[in-house]
């Protein structure tokens, strides 16, 4: 078995791509990556033949194959088909790309079970997690902490899969009503949701240090049982992701959109940078891909990073429509500096402790210039956002989530190469962020009440104006929140989870 994954911290350790699937992070706090992303290089003519007579499916075997090089070929098709087989929108469209003109492409990512993107890795990652720990004794409970989507995403995705728990904690009045709903009614035997009183930062810190009580880690082993997390640094979620950009390409290949060969720009709306640094490695895996544009909101340390050279995280919070991209720490980002400077994991040590130390780095001048000959990055207001979406209803019969409307008004006033086509990615369906959509839209009245009186109101005006494209309807997991019942009530103090945890522990495992 090829072990070639270590820390970006250091190469001390080798591990395989199952047990880094299973740590998540690396002992020394790195996150996991493979020398071999060169080698890891996609026949691309080969992939769009196959995809010509196959799905999505043979897309991602063949792409998470070559990333996760120790599962067998038997054992990724069965997490692949379990992961997509029954996708909601069927197995030739997990991300479709939409056309909206002028060489101007949505890849759609928010068509699977929970209507958020983040349901293409986490309907992979509790699968590649069992089958790495299959045959052994060990036992897994999933702590996620979430402002919104990851939670729902998790929790569909590790219902009653065996061996596995997941406890997923929210902020008590920080999400949508529709998000709150979409966890609280969740099915399965092996999941617990609480609300938790203060922000989202309040519940991932004290998440945080449940991970780190050397204490509980001890007693849990003594039974068999380890802590791990869904969050968006763990390989088996960023692997996923790179499926979709080469799908992207091969659909409009097929479509004889594109040439075999010609390149594309990719507009991502961005937070934790995972999303995006899947269409680096893409690009790394022979993709032909010219810019990967970067959109932030107004949380846009990013923008400024890609700009300068410094990130740093000392400045306000802002609270935006686009609550996903609310995040001032981009993970993820650790990765492509570790790529982007040759591997100099010394260099990647430093720049991390100086965050951690005092919540800024600043990257050498030459790693600057590399990064920026593959990256462009821009910005949104939310008030950008809301014309976004407006705009791009009245004049291109198209509906986008505040997520979405970020990336695209940051595609609109980043430059084009001539000829080179571009594809903003959609992470959200508009119907997940009702109230925020009819507030934007200039030809609705926003309707007092619950949120699925806005549902109604949307789905109203899209069918008087023809949107058509799967827009007309709110999403059937979405329309039928509203009367579900209710299976988790909690609401605990920070104080309450580490024993909450614990409890839990013991009643779904
Ligand atoms: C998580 C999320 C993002 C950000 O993706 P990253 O991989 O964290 O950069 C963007 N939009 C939506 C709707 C999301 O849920």
């Amino acid at each position: 078995m090829a072990s070639n994954y270590h820390s970006t911290r250091s190469r001390e350790h080798a591990v395989t791509a199952k047990r880094a699937i299973l740590d998540g992070l690396a002992p020394d706090g790195g996150l996991y990556v493979t020398d071999a992303l060169d080698e890891s290089r996609i026949n691309l003519g080969e992939l769009i033949a196959a995809r010509r007579e196959g799905t999505y499916l043979d897309v991602a075997c063949t792409v998470l194959g070559a990333l996760l090089d120790d599962y067998t070929p038997e054992e990724m098709r069965a997490c692949v088909q379990g992961a997509y087989g029954s996708w909601p929108s069927g197995t030739a469209n997990v991300t479709p790309v939409v056309g909206l003109g002028g060489g101007e492409w949505v890849l759609e990512l928010f068509r699977g079970p929970t209507s958020a993107f983040k349901d293409v890795a986490l309907q992979m990652l509790p699968r590649l997690m069992s089958c790495a720990a299959a045959g052994s004794d060990e036992r897994i409970m999933i702590l996620t902490a979430t402002s919104g989507d990851t939670g729902k995403a998790a929790l569909d995705g590790f219902a009653d899969v065996p061996g596995i728990g997941i406890c997923v904690f929210y902020p008590q009045g920080g999400t949508s009503e529709i998000q709150r709903l979409q966890m609280v009614t969740q099915a399965g035997r092996n999941v617990a949701v609480a609300a938790v009183r203060g922000n989202f930062d309040d519940a991932q810190s004290t998440v945080k240090r449940i991970f780190g009580n050397k204490e509980l880690a001890e007693r849990l082993a003594t039974r068999g049982i380890t802590l791990s997390s869904a969050n968006s640094i763990n390989v088996g979620r960023l692997a996923p992701q790179v499926a979709y950009y080469f799908d992207a390409y091969a659909q409009l290949v097929i479509a004889d959109s594109i040439a075999l060969g010609d390149e594309l720009d990719f507009c991502v709306p961005t937070g934790n940078f995972g999303d995006v640094l899947a269409g680096y490695y893409a690009k790394r895996m022979g993709l032909p891909v010219r810019k990967l544009i970067v959109a932030s909101n107004a949380n846009n340390v990013l923008t400024d990073f890609l700009t300068t050279g410094v990130y740093d995280r000392n400045r306000p919070f802002h609270k935006t429509i686009s609550p996903s991209m609310d995040i001032l720490i981009s993970s993820n980002l650790e990765r492509l500096l570790y790529y982007e400077s040759d591997g100099d994991c010394e260099l990647v040590a430093r720049l991390m402790a100086d965050l951690a130390n005092e919540g800024r780095y600043q990257v050498p001048p030459e790693l600057l210039a590399r990064i920026q000959e593959t990256f462009a990055c821009g910005c949104a207001t939310d008030d950008e956002a809301r014309d976004a979406i407006n705009g791009v209803l009245h004049e291109r019969n198209y509906l986008m989530d505040p997520h979405t409307a970020v990336a695209w008004h940051v595609s609109q006033s980043t430059s084009r190469a001539e000829g080179v086509q571009r594809v903003v990615l959609s992470t959200a369906s508009p119907y997940k962020f009702c109230r925020d959509v009819c507030e934007a839209v200039g030809t609705i009245d926003t309707p007092q009440g619950s949120d699925f009186a806005c549902m109604h109101a949307i789905e109203d005006e899209m069918r008087r104006l023809g949107v058509g494209m799967n827009l007309e309807e709110a999403p059937a997991p979405l329309a039928e929140l509203e009367g579900a019942a209710v299976r988790f009530t909690d609401v605990l103090d920070a104080g309450q989870m580490i024993d909450y945890v614990e409890r839990k522990t013991g009643e779904l495992l």
